[in-house]
């Protein structure tokens, strides 16, 4: 802000209150756009281009109580921290093999929200940093991978796999299994065989749930009455039983 320095170093009472005189006077704000007119030496607002008389305060505001892109820059600030909390917490759930259906449906919801949020970051006049734009962008695309693709799950999967396979040989040799019992971070609350096929029950309970389900190769089907089937590679798919 271009400012006389001297009036930063007041040096009395009657010193501060000329440096206050002065900025109520030079801070002035365009009357369409609420742009900060800082010194009312120009004779049109530099970013809307509507005129103003310097020595007219009628004609430019005391505050800036309209500016529709600021307040699209707040608006759109919230929307990226909730997508951003909803994306996080997508991708949490489905590394620990929660039911998919909790994050994919809460997609769906806040598609309602993503997609002003797209077209704002494609407006450079809505207020807001370019970081943030950036973290908006990254949110939708982290949450709409997470539901289309689960892939925080095939990841988590890729590290639980060898110890699930080991279990599934002594399973079906007739080893005896307690449940609950855990995997590294899965919970597994029944073990099941299914003509040769293994499932683990990762949520729900007897009428249904989430299974991971090593097949037999030699069989064509994966499980009994389920709602979807996913392969995660292999012979192993990601079932709802229902
Ligand atoms: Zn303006």
């Amino acid at each position: 802000m271009a400012t006389n320095p001297r009036l930063f170093q007041p040096t009395s009472e009657r010193g501060w209150s000329c440096l206050i005189d002065h900025l109520k006077e030079h801070n002035r704000y365009c009357r369409s756009c609420g742009y900060l007119l800082r010194k009312l030496q120009q004779d049109a607002c530099p970013e809307c281009g509507r005129a103003f008389d310097p020595d007219d305060l009628r004609t430019t505001l005391k505050h800036p109580n309209w500016n529709p892109w600021k307040l699209l820059g707040s608006f759109y600030a919230g929307l990226v921290i909730l997508i951003g909390v909803v994306a996080s917490a997508a991708t949490v759930l489905s590394f620990l093999a929660f039911d998919p259906m909790i994050y994919k449906l809460s997609t769906f919801a806040m598609s309602v929200l993503m997609l002003p949020l797209v077209i704002m970051t494609l407006i450079p006049r809505v207020e807001t940093r370019f970081r943030t734009r950036l973290i908006g962008l990254a949110s939708v695309a982290l949450l709409l991978s997470v539901a289309f693709t689960d892939w925080p799950l095939r990841v988590s999967f890729a590290f639980h796999r060898p110890a699930l396979e080991v279990h599934a040989e002594t399973f079906l040799a007739g080893e005896p299994v307690t449940t609950p019992t855990t995997f590294g971070l899965f919970t597994v609350m029944k073990v099941k065989n299914h003509r040769g096929n293994v499932g683990y029950q990762l949520t729900g309970g007897g009428g249904g749930g989430t299974f991971l389900v090593l097949k037999d190769p030699s069989n064509e089907f994966v499980w009994i009455n389920t709602n979807w089937e996913w392969s995660l590679g292999g012979d192993w798919f990601h079932v709802y039983q229902d």
